[in-house]
C-alpha cells in the first residue's frame, strides 16, 4: 500500500525535493507498513520557502477582496470533488475510520475555505469622527504565517489556518505533522489548481526543529500552532524571540456535566462521541465525565452496553467505526494510561487494553474503555490522554460540580446536559473553557470561534474572530482644520 507523493515538499507552486534532508516515513497505522519515504526540510529549502513566500504574499496581497474570495471558492469546490480521494489518503495516515474521514475531514477544511472566502471579500475597517478631523481604520495582512499541525486532522488543521491566513492577504508555510505529511500536500496542489498564486502558500516537511525554525525566523510574522500543551509554551518562548503573534490550539482534559433531568440517551450519545470517536485522538474530548449520582447507574449501563457495539476494524471498510491509533508510540502511551487507571484503583467498567482485528494484528488498535469510580485526584482524571479512555465521576449539585469541573489547568471545552434552561446557560457562564456545548458534545461548525482558555492555548480558529489572529490594524488620523504649535 503506498501513497507516495511526487516530492516531500511543496513550494512556490511547486513539488519539490531536497534528498539531503533527514529521511523519514509514512506508516499506515492499521498494517504498519510504510506508506511513503520523505525528507525534512533543509535550513536551504527553509530560506527558499520564505523566499516564494514573501513574493507570493505580495502578489496576493495586491489582488482584491473579491478576487481573493474567488480563489478560496474554487479550492473549496475541488476539495469536495476530491473529497473521496482525500479521505481515503486521510484514513491510510492516521488510521481513522472511512466513516470519519469522508464526513469530517476534508469536508470541514471545503467548509472553512467558503467561509473565510466569504469574509475575505467584506474586509473593512472603522471610520471615526474627531472634533479637528477623522481617523479610519484598516486592517492590514501580517506578511508570511507559519501553520504547524498536529497529526489528528492533518487536512482541516491544514486549511483552519490557511483559509483565514489566505482570506487576509497572507502567505502562509505549513508544517504538517511528521506523523502525518501527507494530505497538506494535496491542499497545496488544490490551491495552485484553483489559482492561489505560486508562494502564497508551501508545505515544508520536518519534526520539531522545522517547527522552532519558523517560529524563530525573522521575516515570519506569525505562528499558529495546534498541538500539546509542552509544544504549544515552546513556540510562544521561541516566536517570543522575534515578537511574532501566536495562535495555540492546544490540548485539554474537559468535563461533560450530566444531570439527573437530562436526556440520558442524548447525554450517553455525547458521552461516546466526546471520547471515541476518531479513536479519541480529539483535543477537545470530554474525557471527564461527571454524572450526577441519582443516574449514575442507569447512564453507566446504557453506556457500557452502547460501548460493546462499538466495531473496530479495516478502516477502509465504511461500516467500522473505529480505526487504529495512529502510531506505536501512542499506543504505548494510552496502553500506559490504561494501567495506570488500574493500578491507582478505577474501576474497569469495560475495554482495558489492547484489541486484536482479525487481518490487521500488526494494527495499534486499542479497546474503547470506561473508568468508574475515578476520584479527580488519579493520573487518569488529571492528564491528557489522547485515546479512547472515559472517566465517569459522580457528583451531587451544581457547586460540587462546577468547582470540580473547573480544577484543571486546562480550558478547551466542556459539556452540560440538562432539561433545565437556567441551570445549562448559569453553568456556561462559569465554567472555564473556550467553548461549551449544551445538550451536544464536540461539533464546531466554521462559523463559531474555537479555542481555548487557561493552559488549552490563546486565539481564536473559526468564527470572524479567526480574522483578527491573521491581520492587524493600522489607524489612520486626518487633520481637517489648521495645525498649531505652543511654541
Ligand atoms: P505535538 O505537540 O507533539 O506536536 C504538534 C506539532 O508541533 C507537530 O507538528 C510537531 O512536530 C511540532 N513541534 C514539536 N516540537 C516543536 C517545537 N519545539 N517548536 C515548534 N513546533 C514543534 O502534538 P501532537 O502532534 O502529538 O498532537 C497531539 C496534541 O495536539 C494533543 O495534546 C492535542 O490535545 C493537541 N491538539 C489540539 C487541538 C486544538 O485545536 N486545541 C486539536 C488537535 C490536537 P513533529 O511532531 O512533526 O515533531
Amino acid at each position: 500500500m503506498r501513497a507516495q507523493p511526487p516530492a516531500s515538499h511543496y513550494l512556490d507552486g511547486a513539488y519539490v525535493e531536497d534528498e539531503t534532508g533527514d529521511a523519514f516515513e509514512s506508516v499506515y497505522p492499521a498494517t504498519g507498513e510504510v506508506l511513503a519515504s520523505l525528507h525534512v526540510a533543509t535550513p536551504a529549502l527553509i530560506e527558499r520557502a520564505v523566499a516564494a513566500a514573501k513574493r507570493g504574499q505580495e502578489q496576493w496581497a495586491a489582488i482584491s477582496g473579491a478576487e481573493r474570495s474567488r480563489v478560496l471558492r474554487r479550492a473549496a469546490e475541488l476539495m469536495r470533488e476530491r473529497n473521496e480521494e482525500l479521505s481515503q489518503l486521510e484514513t491510510l495516515d492516521t488510521g481513522k475510520a472511512i466513516q470519519e474521514t469522508r464526513v469530517a475531514d476534508a469536508a470541514s477544511g471545503a467548509d472553512a475555505l467558503e467561509y473565510f472566502a466569504a469574509l475575505a471579500a467584506d474586509r473593512r475597517g472603522a471610520h471615526i469622527d474627531l472634533p479637528n478631523g477623522f481617523a479610519y481604520t484598516r486592517w492590514e495582512p501580517l506578511g508570511i504565517c507559519a501553520g504547524i499541525g498536529a497529526w489528528n486532522y492533518p487536512i482541516q488543521i491544514a486549511a483552519w489556518k490557511s483559509a483565514p491566513a489566505l482570506a487576509c492577504g497572507n502567505a502562509m508555510i505549513f508544517k504538517p505533522s511528521d506523523v502525518t505529511p501527507l494530505s497538506a500536500l494535496k491542499l497545496a496542489e488544490i490551491y495552485t489548481e484553483a489559482g492561489l498564486p505560486a508562494g502564497a502558500f508551501n508545505v515544508l516537511q520536518g519534526k520539531g526543529p522545522l517547527g522552532a525554525a519558523l517560529s524563530s525566523h525573522p521575516a515570519i510574522a506569525k505562528v499558529s500552532v495546534t498541538g500539546s500543551v509542552g509544544t504549544g509554551a515552546k513556540v510562544m518562548g521561541t516566536a517570543s524571540t522575534t515578537t511574532k503573534h501566536v495562535t495555540l490550539e492546544l490540548g485539554g482534559k474537559s468535563p461533560i456535566l450530566v444531570f439527573a433531568d437530562a436526556d440520558l440517551d442524548a447525554a450517553v450519545s455525547g458521552a461516546i462521541l466526546g471520547n471515541f470517536y476518531s479513536t479519541g485522538q480529539i483535543c477537545s474530548n470530554g474525557t471527564r465525565v461527571f454524572v450526577e449520582r441519582s443516574v449514575r447507574a442507569a447512564f453507566i449501563d446504557k453506556l457500557c452496553r452502547r460501548a460493546a457495539a462499538i466495531r473496530l476494524g479495516n478502516p477502509l471498510d465504511s461500516e467500522t467505526h473505529l480505526g487504529p491509533l495512529v502510531s506505536k508510540a501512542q499506543y504505548d502511551k494510552v496502553l500506559a494510561y490504561m494501567r495506570v487507571g488500574q493500578e491507582e484503583g478505577a474501576t474497569l467498567a469495560c475495554g482495558g487494553g489492547p484489541a486484536t482485528v482479525t487481518g490487521f494484528e500488526d494494527g495499534w488498535f486499542v479497546e474503547p474503555t470506561v473508568f468508574t469510580d475515578v476520584v479527580d485526584t488519579m493520573t487518569i482524571a488529571r492528564e491528557e490522554i489522547f485515546g479512547p479512555v472515559m472517566c465517569v465521576m459522580e457528583f451531587d449539585g451544581e457547586e460540587e460540580v462546577i468547582a470540580r469541573a473547573n480544577a484543571t489547568e486546562f480550558g478547551l471545552a466542556a459539556g452540560i446536559y440538562t432539561r433545565d434552561l437556567s441551570r445549562a446557560h448559569r453553568l456556561a457562564a462559569r465554567v472555564e473553557a473556550g467553548t461549551v456545548w449544551v445538550n451536544a458534545y464536540n461539533l464546531t461548525p466554521v462559523e463559531m470561534p474555537f479555542g481555548g482558555v487557561k493552559r488549552s492555548g490563546i486565539g481564536r480558529e473559526n468564527g470572524r474572530e479567526a480574522l483578527e489572529h491573521y491581520s492587524q490594524v493600522k489607524s489612520v488620523y486626518v487633520a481637517t482644520g489648521p495645525e498649531d504649535a505652543p511654541y
